[in-house]
């Protein structure tokens, strides 16, 4: 019971284990694919963001390799002192180009990027129009600043324009945020809908598109390339640690807006810069998505391919319109127990519980990849009907 025992730290941990929401980390024992060593046993994997199989790309691995050679490992700096290397504007002019905007600034994360960024653009005296389900780091990043959030029931307009209406009149700059695909449902956002009001109301819009970078627009643009928005969505965040297969996040948009984010970005002024192996893989990851659509095409097949065996068994998979497909269980326990049968049956499917999710909407999340073959989704799918079965989730 002494001073640096740190009691009230191990109470706390005490209470997730009463609660029965302590948990182990799984380890992953190999490279992230397709079919994975964890724990100890190869499996399909079905919980990786790897969407287009780039973590563990020959070309990617080879163009980390080289960069090692010619850069060394570290950057030795923050992007504002020293740490500016001419491979991290080179990804920066790449991206923009990619993404039809006329600048990029790179981050060291998706969550980094949402951090810097939402604090860089709303201030005092502004009012931040958000999702109920948005990320994380959207959140905080909200925190952060110093403008007043409020927030609107999930995609669904007529309250976005209700909540819009309540504080229209009373702030300067007012920003609607969103997630582009909602990480737990796989649902897209009503963009379309959402400018429309946006513009009405003169609000700015700002989207994340961690989970649709590399996945919506013909060769991975995003959400507001989807749905033809790019040059009436004022901000855009993507990420390199999903599809992309490496680490790192980034907004795209106007000139000034990338300029004032190069002076007022916290992230981007006081956390090292990327090492230079990271930005030539996620280099060589652009390229590759812009000189085919093969990888994004098989994709969307075997998604779509795995979604049809799921729902033709009886699964019910909410409302997804993207590779992330929810396998809904309804309680907590359920949900586990389909994920630690699964695991036997050899299948990596993590369940998901709340609080990430709603009480009796727990499930397993199932992100299919480009990396996957026929083979595998129907020995998953064949391992979801027998744990189905037996748990009674389906007849
Ligand atoms: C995963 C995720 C992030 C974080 O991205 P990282 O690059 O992993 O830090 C940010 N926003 C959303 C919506 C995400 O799903």
């Amino acid at each position: 019971m002494g001073l640096h025992d740190l009691d009230f730290i191990t109470k706390r941990l005490d209470e997730l284990k009463e609660q029965g929401v302590y948990r182990q980390l799984p380890v992953l024992q190999s490279p992230s694919g397709p079919r994975s060593v964890i724990n100890g046993k190869e499996v399909i994997n079905l919980s990786s963001n790897n969407y287009l199989g780039l973590a563990n790309h020959p070309r990617l691995r080879e163009a980390g390799k080289k960069a090692i050679d010619k850069w060394g490992m570290g950057a030795g700096a923050v992007r504002t002192i020293i740490g500016n290397m001419s491979i991290h504007e080179e990804l920066e002019e790449k991206l923009a180009k990619f993404k039809h905007v006329e600048a990029v600034i790179v981050f060291q994360s998706g969550f980094t990027a949402n951090a810097g960024a939402i604090p860089g653009i709303v201030d005092k005296g502004d009012v931040i129009i958000s999702d109920e389900l948005n990320h994380a780091s959207i959140i905080d990043g909200c925190r952060l600043s110093k403008a007043d959030v409020v927030r609107y029931k999930h995609s669904d307009m007529e309250d976005l324009e209700r909540v819009i209406n309540e504080v229209k009149d009373n702030y300067s700059t007012k920003l609607i945020i969103t997630d582009g695909v909602f990480s737990m449902d796989g649902d897209i956002a009503k963009l379309p809908e959402i400018v429309e009001l946006a513009e009405k109301y003169g609000c700015l819009t700002y989207v994340d598109d961690a989970h649709s970078s590399g996945v919506l627009g013909s060769s991975g643009q995003g959400s507001a390339h989807h749905f033809g928005l790019s040059d009436r969505i004022d901000v855009q965040i993507g990420t390199l640690s999903k599809a992309i297969g490496v680490v790192g996040g980034y907004v795209a948009g106007r000139r000034n807006l990338i300029e004032w984010l190069n002076h007022r970005g916290r992230p981007f002024l006081f956390s090292t810069a990327a090492p230079p192996a990271v930005a030539a893989a996620c280099i060589e990851a652009i390229n590759i998505l812009s000189e085919s659509t093969e990888l994004t095409d098989k994709m969307w097949d075997n998604a779509n391919y795995f979604k049809k065996k799921l729902n033709e068994l009886g699964f019910n998979t909410g409302k997804s319109e993207t590779p992330i497909t929810p396998v809904i269980a309804g309680d907590d326990r359920k949900a586990v127990e389909l994920s630690r049968r699964l695991f036997e049956e050899g299948v990596f499917a993590q369940s998901i519980v709340f609080p990430t999710v709603a009480k009796g909407a727990a499930r397993v999340r199932t992100i299919v990849t480009a990396a996957h073959t026929k083979e595998d989704l129907d020995e998953a799918a064949s391992a979801f009907a027998k744990v189905g079965r037996e748990i009674g989730l389906i007849k």
